[in-house]
């Protein structure tokens, strides 16, 4: 049985024991215990690594590994646990792409696109490998909300377009934009879509199959997992298309001194002994989150982050760039720099994120040099909220001094 209950939600995540105010969860989310104790067990436990050895232990620790990327197909409704390729993290994922699949058929004057809200991560792959086959990145741009406006994409598609990269949602102003549309466009022009998940999979995950989505990257460290774990899915037939990007033990089925087979997908692109701990913690934040309400969690979230926007607009030069219904509060008070006010609320206990995000080109397009943003998750409180709020207070009056 499903259900969020915020007390006993909270409970479960030990770094909150001693009353930390953490509002950085963009960034990076908390683990539960049972994702701690996971992985914890695998290295008290567990002696053995995956796909090599043939004794009793590494045979079972492989097929639990196994297990995992099944899991991991069915969250995101993969149609095939083969399509699910564990990497470092989603930017991993996409120079994997960009390297292996986009750039062996990219030709001089083909075009990306890439939307403006992206964070570099979803967006410096793609200025590299256009830069090694003297292609172009094209910009989606933003509408007056920062979202990525898809409407304008008819007019930027065309028969040169190879690749259409956009985030599932913004880590600045948690904007999320109409994804099946921007699929249906770019489709009927015959480009693929990469979609980068990192930020959007906590909130609502993407279903591949209805969503049509060619390529789909999350890390497991912003999923209440363990951090160096990420996956990227394709579709089958532009996995089989893609390359290996990295050649190491266990991607080949034959090697000799003048070459070697690859394997095949989805073993092919992960050469050398892969991170097993990580693999079995997302795994296991996966399975946690089967007993969690997650729509429910998500309503609560983002009411804690109504609350502090609500709270905070009574500050004189209060402005918000929080998308509407996110639990993402991005936002600033003019005449304060970012920088001062975050330094000041670091030394109060609340941690929370300051600066350009790593999406400079959105900073820009909006027109700011950066924000203090507060992400709230489920396992907040609206203690929270008031600790934030009196401490961003607080910071104001010593620098009015
Ligand atoms: N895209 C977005 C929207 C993100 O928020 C992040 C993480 N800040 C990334 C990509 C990159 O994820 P990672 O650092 O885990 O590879």
């Amino acid at each position: 049985m499903k259900d969020f209950k915020p007390a006993d939600f909270r409970q479960q995540f030990p770094a909150l024991s001693q009353g930390q105010c953490y509002l950085d969860s963009a960034a990076t989310a908390l683990r539960p215990q049972e994702v701690i104790d996971a992985t914890l067990n695998f290295y008290m436990q567990e002696g053995a690594t995956v796909h090599r050895s043939q004794h009793r232990a590494a045979q079972t620790l492989t097929e639990e590994y196994e297990q995992a990327r099944k899991r991991v197909a069915q969250w995101i409704n993969a149609p095939r646990s083969e399509d699910i390729i564990w990497t470092r993290g989603t930017t991993e994922s996409v120079n994997l792409v960009s390297q292996g699949w986009l750039r062996p058929q990219l030709q001089p004057g083909d075009e990306i696109i890439v939307s403006q809200a992206e964070h570099h991560a979803n967006l410096i792959p793609w200025l590299i490998v256009a830069e090694q086959c003297q292609a172009r990145v094209v910009t989606l741009p933003i509408d007056e909300q920062g979202l990525p406006d898809i409407s304008a994409l008819p007019a930027i598609l065309n028969s040169k377009s190879r690749l259409l990269a956009l985030g599932q949602m913004s880590n600045v102003t948690g904007g999320a934009p109409d994804l099946a549309r921007a699929v249906e466009l770019a489709h009927a022009n015959g480009t693929p879509v990469f979609i980068d998940g990192a930020q959007g999979a906590v909130h609502c995950p993407a279903d591949m199959q209805a969503l049509d989505i060619d390529f789909y990257a999350f890390s497991g460290h912003k999923l209440y997992g363990p951090t160096g774990i990420g996956v990227l899915y394709g579709k089958t037939a532009l996995l089989e298309d893609m390359q290996p990007w990295q050649g190491g033990g266990k991607m080949l089925t034959q090697a000799s001194m003048t070459g070697f087979t690859p394997q095949t997908v989805p073993h092919r692109f992960e050469a050398g002994t892969p991170n097993i701990a990580g693999v079995i913690g997302l795994s296991a934040a996966l399975k946690w989150l089967e007993t969690v309400d997650m729509p429910a969690a998500e309503i609560y979230a983002q009411h804690l982050a109504t609350l502090a926007e609500q709270q905070l607009a009574e500050l004189a030069g209060f402005r918000s760039f929080r998308s509407q219904n996110s639990s993402i509060l991005s936002f600033d008070i003019a005449g304060v720099h970012h920088s001062d006010l975050v330094t000041l609320l670091a030394e109060q206990g609340i941690a929370l994120r300051a600066g350009q995000h790593c999406a400079q080109p959105l900073i820009e397009a909006m027109g700011i040099s950066g924000t203090l943003r507060a992400s709230f998750a489920p396992y907040n409180n609206e203690n929270d909220v008031s600790r934030l709020v009196a401490a961003v207070k607080y910071a104001l009056t010593l620098l009015a001094d």
